[in-house]
């Protein structure tokens, strides 16, 4: 019995989480890639590390809304941040 359990445990099962990719416009398996992102705020540009969800079927990289949302702000944070620290 104890096997077993410990068979269960050390098992490592991948997340089967399916988010809508627009690209294949359908909900497919997804990797996390974690990247530089450089953006470019009223002339100021903004290198930020991103997490990005990288679709299995079509290798193209998505976000949700949620998660673009945060990234937004986050890049404007930094900007004002940098605003700021310029006068
Ligand atoms: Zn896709």
């Amino acid at each position: 019995m104890k096997e077993i359990h410990i068979l269960l445990f050390s098992k490592k099962q991948p997340k089967n989480k399916k988010k809508f990719c627009p690209s294949c416009e359908d909900y497919t398996d997804y990797r996390k890639d974690k990247r530089k992102e450089i953006y470019t705020v009223e002339g100021k540009v903004i290198e930020i590390d991103v997490e990005r969800r990288i679709c299995s079927v079509c290798g193209e990289c998505f976000t949700s809304d949620k998660e673009e949302d945060k990234i937004l702000k986050r890049i404007y944070a930094i900007s004002n941040a940098a605003k700021k620290s310029d006068k």
